[in-house]
């Protein structure tokens, strides 16, 4: 597949106008229905490829189906601890938070992160709004218990990282409801009002759970889930996905991807997809097509 995107700008209007008709079926099957996109990797870094993500989103809304949109930022965060001289630690895939790392965590995604992918998906003719977990009271944490993977005798202590206890999407609907396009952080809070940091993929998994939606799109910075001699992976069982963390074919970010990408499809999502968000438009590539792009996670 091309990575450059094509000029089509000599496009006859009848050319075009055959290109919109054909989307059409498409267009038809996913109206009215919600699609949670996880945006994160070289997607949310390159600027023609965020361009090309937020003219995605816009166009989904304008055709009637409501993208909410769930942003990780790990490469944001790890710049910023860089600069206060602090060094980054992942245990199984998860960043290990202390008191200051929160902070830092809290300050990035909510403030700059967010606020880029809002101001990208306005300038794009779209109307987001920016939420973290809080707003709405959206999403209740709690501590994660992080049991070793290969020993589950052994629990890691990885400091404010959440784990989900409660989504209340009512702040999402009633935006989606109004036209808006909810863009959210990935923070949640706990009983004593403490904050969370928590996995952006797990936050989009189970919102997409919540909200009932026809699908659920994981761009990231690969093809999609590969296979031990590096090959893509098109289609992936529970029973496949289970052999393939047990062996270390899957490691790091996958494995907390792959964890709720599996929990969504078995929760009734009905289409989960990890797809590479470093070819531009790989939304509507996805959504649009019908050849398979990146892996698609079956729940059975
Ligand atoms: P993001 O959450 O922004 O999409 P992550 O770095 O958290 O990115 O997760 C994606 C990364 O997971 C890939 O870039 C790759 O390095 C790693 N990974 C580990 N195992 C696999 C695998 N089997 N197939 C694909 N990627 C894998
Ligand atoms: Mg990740």
């Amino acid at each position: 597949m091309s990575h450059t995107p094509r000029d089509l700008s000599h496009l006859q209007p009848s050319d075009r106008a055959e290109v919109l008709a054909q989307a059409l079926p498409y267009i038809r099957r996913y109206h009215g229905k919600t699609m949670v996109i996880k945006y994160g990797g070289n997607a949310m870094t390159d600027p023609e490829l965020q361009a090309a993500f937020a003219e995605d989103v816009v166009l989904l809304k304008l055709v009637g189906i409501n993208p909410v949109v769930v942003h990780g930022g790990g490469p944001q965060i790890e710049t910023l601890l860089k600069r206060l001289g602090k060094e980054g630690r992942f245990v199984q895939g998860m960043r290990v938070t202390d008191a200051e790392t929160m902070e830092v965590v809290e300050w990035v995604l909510a403030g700059e992160v967010q606020q880029d992918i809002v101001g990208l998906i306005n300038r794009a003719g779209g109307k987001a709004v920016g939420l973290t977990g809080r707003d709405g009271a959206m999403i209740r944490a709690r501590k994660l218990r992080m049991v070793d993977l290969n020993d589950p005798s052994v629990e890691h202590d990885i400091g404010q990282v959440g784990d989900i206890v409660s989504i209340d999407p009512s702040v999402v609907r009633a935006l989606q409801d109004d036209q808006f396009i909810p863009v959210v952080s990935p923070i949640g809070f706990g009983e004593r009002n403490e904050s969370y940091n928590i996995n952006a993929d797990v936050v989009a998994a189970k919102l997409a759970t919540v909200l009932q939606a026809e699908k659920l799109l994981m761009l990231t910075n690969i093809r999609g889930v590969l296979d031990k001699q590096g090959q893509l992976l098109p289609e992936l069982t529970p029973r496949r996905v289970d052999e393939l963390v047990a062996d270390g074919t899957i490691s790091g970010g996958m494995i907390p991807k792959i964890a709720g990408a599996l929990d969504a499809a078995k929760s009734g999502v009905k289409a989960v997809h990890i797809i590479d968000g470093r070819v531009p438009h790989a939304i509507l590539l996805e959504v649009l097509g019908d050849q398979p792009f990146g892996t698609m996670i079956r729940s059975h």
